[in-house]
């Protein structure tokens, strides 16, 4: 099967690479690109070594199932890339994000074929409709609903998301849609203009700082400054999110006094359980033009090295790459 490649610099390639010849077997047949991806691209990643295949957010056609499984060649499905066990002892704690013994699918899915172990097929896979590409938002979206989840964001906050790429998008249309009050900081002339398009408060983050108090802001962005900013504005008795994933060498400078004396609460989180991308793909089903709409480009797996260098100019939102 084609595969397209990391190889380390910068660089993909599609590579003729043996497909997966197991039990339960999905054709891809779209993932967008995360986060995580890009900044692998850009400058590497301690858990993605070079040749690795990328991509965890996807859907596509069962190729391949064992009549038990309750699928049959042809089922549309959106894969989560991983899940928990339910068992182990962060799992019995109510962390199941950081479960110990998680279940993953085989490879990342910028490929043509993926491999589903038997065991995860029940809590891992969603039958579609039908195809739709929209989906391939399920596992982002998750990721956010968990950082809402923690947030504990009540009806009458205030919320101010600081950087409106697609999970601070994500996390404000989905704030929005349930009547919460949500800006997104963004500095770039360009997503502003899409943002508000897509009916969501936007203008620079100082502009927010200067125009109100938060109780609760999400930093989407990489820069330290902006949590350590967001722990000085944010409204007494409020909570920060440290949402975008920083080096792990970063360290943060937070005057204790904000916490003490105004009760503030830092928290962050990363990746997903699966009750929270079960509730994804229930939002996506019931609203999908409205999520679709962040899919900005798609570009097929040949063009992979395009799609990363599209996005890499900060000129798209959401790029999916077709096998
Ligand atoms: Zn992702
Ligand atoms: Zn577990």
């Amino acid at each position: 099967m084609k595969a397209l490649m990391y190889i380390g610099d910068q660089q993909m390639e599609v590579w003729e690479v043996k497909a997966p010849d197991g039990a339960f077997l999905v054709k891809v047949l779209g993932c967008t690109v995360c986060g995580t991806d890009l900044k692998t691209w850009k400058q590497g990643h301690p858990y993605f070594k070079p040749p690795t295949i990328l991509g965890h957010e996807f859907y596509g056609r069962v190729e391949r199932a064992p009549e038990e499984s309750g699928y049959k060649p042809g089922d549309y499905v959106v894969v989560a890339p991983y899940g928990e066990c339910g068992e182990c002892e962060m799992c019995r704690s109510g962390v199941p994000q950081l479960c110990e013994n998680k279940d993953y699918v085989e490879t990342g899915a910028f490929c043509e074929m993926i491999e589903v172990p038997l065991s995860f097929v029940e809590r891992g896979v969603i039958k579609l409709e039908g195809p739709d590409y929209v989906y391939a938002l399920t596992e982002p979206l998750a990721c956010v609903l968990t950082a809402l989840d923690q947030l504990e964001i009540r009806p009458s906050d205030k919320v101010l998301i600081v950087g409106g790429g697609p999970m601070g998008t994500l996390a404000a249309m989905t704030l929005l849609e349930q009547g919460v009050d949500a800006r997104v900081g963004e500095i770039n002339p360009k997503r502003q203009d899409k943002l508000r398009e897509w009916g969501i408060p936007c203008e620079t983050t100082e502009h927010w700082y200067a125009a109100d108090k938060y109780d609760k802001i999400i930093v989407a962005v990489n820069v330290p400054a902006l949590i350590e900013e967001a722990v000085r504005k944010v409204r007494s008795g409020g909570k920060v999110h440290v949402f975008a994933g920083l080096p792990s060498d970063t360290e943060l400078k937070i005057p204790a006094k904000d916490l003490h004396y105004r009760f503030v609460q830092i928290m962050g989180c990363s990746g997903f359980a699966i009750p929270a991308f079960r509730r994804a793909f229930e939002m996506i089903r019931k609203n999908p033009a409205r999520y679709q709409a962040l899919i900005t480009h798609r570009f097929p797996l040949e063009k992979g090295q395009e799609a990363m260098e599209t996005l890499a100019k900060g000129e798209a939102f959401k790029i999916m790459i077709e096998p």
